[in-house]
């Protein structure tokens, strides 16, 4: 997604505005010191500790963890995705958000508010088509009998595209214009070979005699359909295909609508249709979603994980159901940790999300009480496919759960993942933890494995020098040939080598630049936790303080150097080696 906008309109960007002006607006902060605080909007607290630092343009706060530029800011706490944010940051201060390629045809902004406008007038035209239209009896009997009320159906703007091939094309499609455009947007389908002449028409709707269900986005632009046939027919539902502005793998149905309802979403459910979505609704579930025919991605689940901590996912309690659970299940494990629960609502046999929940009521439907948790479900199942009686299937059920876990990112859940197989396996926990990694094992048993570890020093000096460039990142431009640190052989030296490079090559970049360059990789938590601390040095002490953390990784750097250097015959090495082998008298230590 960040590879789209070049990343130095990224830093000039955030090199304009002002994170405090940003954060104000939505939450008012107090001046303390030279910072600022408010109560934190992430978490529930009594006192203040959410802190904005006007001069590392970054927010952190203490109680929960949170902390971001405004760009992280924005998409925390607006909701939006990284490219949305860029944009509604741009906006404010005036400047234009570009785009690496210069993008296709119809990806163009320009193009893409067309086709917003386009797909709007699109819906207003079947929602008065359900309305008017003669035929559109079926429709509105096929949505009373699923027990659909008025309000509910004006509230998700259903509609209804009648029978022809032509009817969109004559009520939209004004202009060759227009008529492109729906095509672009999916509305309308050229028609194979050159059969056209001049006066007929070279499109037909994509949409015929369906009851028709529009899918905003996160603003709740329409930005694409499924729809119903009415009857007997294959398929069943049929979706807008993929456009510049609709992409199956990433919307959910029903995400604006549940974000318009609850302020804050405890928990989401993803359930398998349109139908269920407004169903439930309509009973008082406004915190369903639904994927648009596809399995659930990796970025549905991203996205569902920055609007709540809680997935539920509701499938058939049979065989079927169970198949995709485990699928979802799959996908999930990668994302897990970090405060993001998943659990499966498994339903009895018979019943949609909707009978359930008229049955048992909504207090009963969001109980958690009913939901499998996620490592229950793993268990469960790879449990049944072993015999847990003999030591084989012990080790069988090792065996399958091993790849599973090491998806799981590192953390409390990973954690106690590791010790249930551990209990449930019988093999003791110092014994599994290598197979699966990340684990931790308590101080006794790795006592032994200390001895491999960097030295204390190496990783404090590092971590410290890091921690001083990402409050000063000019300091990056006192250091030559940063490649070398790598080198000391110190964990994390590589990394803050690449944070001097990434400054040497953008000198403009400020403590929110090198944030988001790190947005999507593991490192990015670990600097934002570094930032939010506060530099103990006084300011004059600072670059001292950090080019004596670098003299000291090149001296380890150079010790290493030098050690391979000296196995080298002289003949074979090159001007610059001999010149460092010079550099280095063999005799220090
Ligand atoms: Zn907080």
């Amino acid at each position: 997604m960040a590879g789209r906008i070049p990343e130095s309109f990224i830093n000039d960007l955030l090199a304009r505005i002002d994170i405090v002006d940003v954060i104000d607006e939505r939450v008012p902060l107090k001046k303390a010191g030279k910072s600022y605080q408010a109560r934190c909007p992430f978490h529930e607290e009594r006192t203040p500790s959410f802190t904005v630092a006007p001069d590392k343009q970054f927010y952190y706060c203490f109680g929960c963890g949170a902390s971001g530029t405004a760009i992280g800011f924005l998409m925390e706490y607006d909701r939006l995705d990284f490219v949305e944010a860029v944009h509604d940051l741009a906006a404010r201060v005036g400047m234009t958000v570009p785009t690496e390629t210069g993008a296709g045809p119809g990806a163009r902004s320009g193009d893409t508010a067309r086709l917003y406008h386009l797909l709007e007038q699109t819906q207003q035209y079947y929602s008065r088509e359900l309305r008017d239209h003669p035929q559109s009896e079926r429709a509105k009997n096929y949505l009373k009998a699923r027990g659909l009320d008025g309000p509910t159906a004006a509230a998700f703007r259903l509609g209804y595209a009648p029978p022809g091939w032509d009817n969109l094309l004559k009520a939209v499609g004004a202009n060759p214009e227009a008529v492109r455009d729906l095509e672009v947007a999916g509305m309308l389908v050229p028609k194979e070979g050159s059969g056209a002449t001049v006066g007929q028409s070279r499109h037909y709707d994509r949409f015929r005699d369906r009851i028709m269900f529009p899918i905003h986005d996160h603003r709740g632009r329409v930005i694409g359909f499924g729809g119903r046939i009415l009857e007997q027919g294959e398929p069943k539902y049929l979706n807008s295909p993929e456009t510049p502005v609709f992409h199956k793998g990433r919307e959910l149905y029903g995400l604006f609508h549940a974000r318009k309802a609850n302020r804050q979403l405890e928990r989401l459910f993803v359930v398998e249709g349109y139908m269920d979505v407004i169903a439930l609704h309509q009973h008082g579930v406004s915190n369903a979603v639904a994927t648009l025919g596809t399995a659930t991605t990796r970025d549905h689940l991203e996205r569902l994980f920055r609007v709540t901590p809680e997935v539920v996912f509701c499938f058939d309690g049979d065989e079927a159901g169970h198949k995709a659970a485990w699928r979802a299940l799959e996908t999930s494990l990668p994302l897990l940790g970090e405060g993001h629960y998943v659990s499966f609502l498994f339903l009895p046999e018979g019943e949609d999300p909707d009978t359930l929940v008229r049955k048992v009521g909504v207090g009963a439907f969001e109980d958690a009480a009913r939901f499998t948790p996620l490592s229950a479900f793993l268990f469960d199942t790879l449990a049944a496919q072993v015999n847990l009686a003999t030591l084989d299937g012990r080790a069988r059920l090792i065996d399958l759960a091993k790849p599973l876990l090491s998806l799981v990112p590192g953390g409390a859940l990973k954690q106690m993942l590791a010790l249930r197989l551990s209990r449930l396996s019988d093999l003791d926990l110092s014994t599994l933890a290598p197979m699966i990694g990340g684990v931790r094992v308590p101080a006794r048993a790795d006592a032994r494995q200390g001895a491999t570890a960097p030295p204390r020093e190496g990783r404090s000096l590092v971590r410290h020098a890091i921690t001083l460039l990402l409050h000063v990142p000019a300091l990056a431009l006192r250091v030559e040939r940063a490649e070398q640190l790598v080198r000391s052989g110190q964990g994390g030296a590589d990394l803050l080598s690449e944070l001097i490079a990434f400054v040497q090559s953008n000198p403009n970049a400020g403590s929110g630049a090198l944030i988001e360059h790190w947005r999507d990789r593991p490192e990015g938590r670990h600097l934002q936790k570094l930032l939010a601390q506060d530099l103990t040095t006084p300011v004059d002490g600072v670059e001292a303080e950090f080019l004596a953390a670098i003299d000291r990784l090149r001296a380890l750097a150079h010790k290493t150097m030098r050690a391979e250097l000296a196995r080298k015959p002289l003949k074979d090495m090159t001007e610059e080696e001999k010149s460092l082998l010079r550099q280095l008298p063999l005799s220090e230590k």
